[in-house]
């Protein structure tokens, strides 16, 4: 499966991946003072890439998982 990565440390804040986020699992909050982009809910993530094509400074990269993490600690 695939699941986007953040680089939070280049995320600028401008919201636009949370906007193109169909299912609505990206949103914008607070980390180290400063707004980023942050996948709250990653099990409801389809992994369609959008979010990756709409982040217009190469911030997020799509990972692909070997398997789901759930079940993990
Ligand atoms: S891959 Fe698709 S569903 Fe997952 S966070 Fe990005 S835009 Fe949303
Ligand atoms: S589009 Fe890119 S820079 Fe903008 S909030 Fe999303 S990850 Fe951050």
């Amino acid at each position: 499966m695939l699941l986007p990565h953040i680089d939070t440390e280049r995320c600028t804040g401008c919201g636009w991946c949370v906007a193109a986020c169909p299912p609505r699992v990206l949103s914008l909050e607070v980390v180290a003072w400063r707004k980023r982009s942050v996948l709250h809910d990653a099990p409801a993530c389809t992994g369609c890439s959008l979010c990756e094509r709409r982040c217009p400074f190469g911030v997020i990269t799509m990972n692909k998982l070997p398997r789901p993490a759930s079940g993990q600690a």
